[in-house]
């Protein structure tokens, strides 16, 4: 199912937990559907002077626990809404399995950032805020970076919102830059709080991964620092790295900083000198001990799952695994960390950057590293001991924590 729809791949895993929960129909039914949908039509000039008709979305999935909270894509294939519904569920799990007192969300825009000069870009931004301002605020719904956007879109966001309302609201976005209300220890942490779930998978699993091969696939923020915090904090050895243009591989290992950099001033990982070129298939079933799915969705699927051998997957991305490749990874012995768990470091400082933003007043980067890793370790061992007492996946296991956590507070408001 390479061309899976994500919807319906959320759905799925949605209905068996729901179905090993026992939930009533009626409240199974509410947390299939998104509660509130968005879809705006941004004209933008370019620079060229002509108007250019961009499409966007944002969707408040699931609004129980709290605001919802979810990123911003900016992508040309990112497949509309239902592409951004099944994000915007995945968000409402993930917030519920780190238990942080907020919702789900997402939105997107349809369009090539790379095709978008700096300028271009802050129209399109600043747009895409007038349209959806209605519906955001620091008690409503709460954007983040995601693919392709980074810390300057979300400033540019956030001026247009406090132009708007005429107040300092920095709140009302996060992954903002550091002197516009940042946390400390946003960039990396989305990978910090992969490698914190990883350091705590090897722990239950009697590994020791000093030494051991990684393989990620997928080289921006989430990609970038896995490498950089593996080879730092658990001795791993990054062997093969893919983006949009190629992959790489040396069974000798690649030196992750020389590896960013390079990335970082080149834009495509392909020619990285004293590496091989492989193909982006040919880098998901290489035997290492570890794999960092760290692109988009539906990159594991029945059609290579069979071929996977990694021991470890970790799931930066979101929703890189379809249903199929899923059951065939577990018979496999694939020891899959799902991921709204992986990768919920990114929302967890997120929240932290909320947090701080409203007392307006800022914490260290030791506190950040130190909360973040609390939650994250938290959030293994709930979802590690469901998974041994239901004899479950660490997928079903998570997705059991998060739905009750999320049916619960359905039920006390009395919605259901
Ligand atoms: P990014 O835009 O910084 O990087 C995306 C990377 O993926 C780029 O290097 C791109 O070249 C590469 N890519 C795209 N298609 C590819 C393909 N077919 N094969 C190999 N590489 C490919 O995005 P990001 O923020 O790193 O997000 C990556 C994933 O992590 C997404 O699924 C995102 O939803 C998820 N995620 C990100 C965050 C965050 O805080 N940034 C948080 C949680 C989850």
């Amino acid at each position: 199912m390479p061309n899976a729809n994500p919807f319906k791949t959320a759905q799925a895993q949605l209905d068996e937990a729901a179905a090993r929960l026992g939930l009533d129909e009626a409240t199974h039914e509410l947390l299939r559907w998104p509660q509130l949908e968005v879809k705006v039509t941004l004209p933008v000039e370019m620079d060229d002077g002509k108007i250019k008709i961009f499409h966007g979305y944002r969707v408040q999935y699931n609004g129980a626990r709290g605001p919802t909270k979810g990123g911003l894509r900016w992508h040309s294939g990112q497949g509309g809404m239902d592409t951004v519904r099944a994000l915007a569920a995945w968000m409402t799990w993930k917030t519920a399995v780190v238990d942080i007192p907020l919702g789900g969300g997402k939105g997107g825009i349809t369009c090539n950032p790379k095709e978008l000069s700096g300028r271009e870009k802050q129209r399109l931004a600043r747009a895409y805020m007038r349209a959806v301002a209605k519906i955001l605020a620091v008690t409503k719904d709460v954007p983040a970076p995601d693919v392709y956007t980074t810390p300057q879109i979300m400033a540019w966001m956030m001026d247009e919102y406090e132009t708007l309302v005429g107040e300092h609201h920095p709140g009302v976005i996060t992954g903002k830059p550091i002197p516009l209300g940042g946390s400390e220890g946003r960039g990396d942490a989305t990978a910090r709080g992969g490698v914190i779930i990883l350091r705590e998978a090897a722990k239950v699993l009697g590994m020791d991964l000093n030494g051991k091969t990684m393989a990620i696939q997928g080289f921006g923020n989430a990609g970038q620092f896995a490498a950089l915090l593996g080879q730092e904090i658990l001795g791993l050895k990054l062997v093969a790295v893919s983006d949009s243009c190629g992959a790489v591989y040396n069974p000798r290992g690649l030196d992750a900083r020389k590896m960013v950099d390079y990335k970082l001033r080149n834009g495509c990982v392909g020619d990285f000198p004293d590496a091989e070129g492989i193909s982006n298939a040919d880098l998901l079933e290489l035997d290492v001990t570890v794999l960092f799915p760290s692109a988009l969705e539906n990159a594991i699927t029945g059609e290579n799952a069979s071929r996977i051998k990694c021991r470890i997957s970790c799931e930066l991305a979101n929703g890189p695994t379809t249903l199929d490749a899923d059951e065939i990874l577990h018979q496999n012995n694939v020891f899959v960390l799902p991921d709204f768990l992986a990768n919920a470091g990114g929302v967890t400082v997120s929240y932290f950057e909320q947090v701080q933003n409203t007392y307006n007043y800022y914490w260290s980067l030791d506190m950040v590293h130190e909360r973040l890793d609390e939650k994250m370790t938290r959030a293994f061992r709930g979802v590690y001991e469901m998974s041994r007492r239901e004899q479950v996946n660490m997928r079903q296991a998570a997705y059991l924590v998060a739905v009750a956590r999320v049916a619960e507070a359905c039920k006390l408001r009395g919605w259901v």
